[in-house]
């Protein structure tokens, strides 16, 4: 009897520790990551299991930095390929509308499942550069209208309803 119940324990025990299983948020990134997560609601886009599969959002001092092109932003990965840690360099902190822009970008590539990017400096949220983040956010709303409306994570919804439809 005595075993049974440590068994037992020992069971319930692991199942909390796995829905504890919490992610590090950086408090600067909270707003945006609330934010974008109030639009994938909006768009019926599931993110709550993707989230706790990360381990940290946070903002780093250790992406490369230099006058010509910086790295604002990526997605670090463990050994088996699997997306660990979102990253953002400190240097998008000193301005609050590209922090904005390189927040949304990178919780896009994880998150909508971008997995390229859609153009070299085109003026949108997954574009590679941006010379202008000033555009983009004065056109805000459109912006993130794109971003998910042209979602790949969307697209493969349309391309399975489509399938669904056609085997009828
Ligand atoms: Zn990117």
């Amino acid at each position: 009897m005595k075993s049974s119940f440590c068994v037992l324990f020992i069971l319930f025990s692991s199942a909390i520790t796995f829905a504890q299983n919490d992610v590090q948020i950086d408090g600067r990134l909270k707003p945006h990551l609330d934010n974008f997560f109030d639009y994938c609601k909006e768009y019926k886009i599931d993110y709550y299991d993707k989230l706790f599969e990360l381990k940290n959002i946070d903002v780093v001092d250790t992406l490369h930095l230099s006058p010509q092109a910086s790295t604002l932003g990526m997605l670090t990965r463990d050994k088996n390929n699997n997306v660990e840690n979102i990253v953002i360099n400190w240097v998008a902190l000193l301005d609050q509308e590209i922090l904005k822009v390189v927040a949304f970008h990178e919780f896009a590539h994880y998150f909508l499942e971008y997995e390229k990017h859609i153009c070299d400096d085109c003026g949108k949220i997954m574009a590679i550069v941006n010379t202008s983040y000033f555009d983009i956010v004065k056109d805000w709303d459109n912006q993130v209208k794109m971003l998910f409306e042209e979602s790949p994570i969307l697209k493969r919804r349309k391309t399975v309803a489509y399938l669904d439809q056609d085997s009828d």
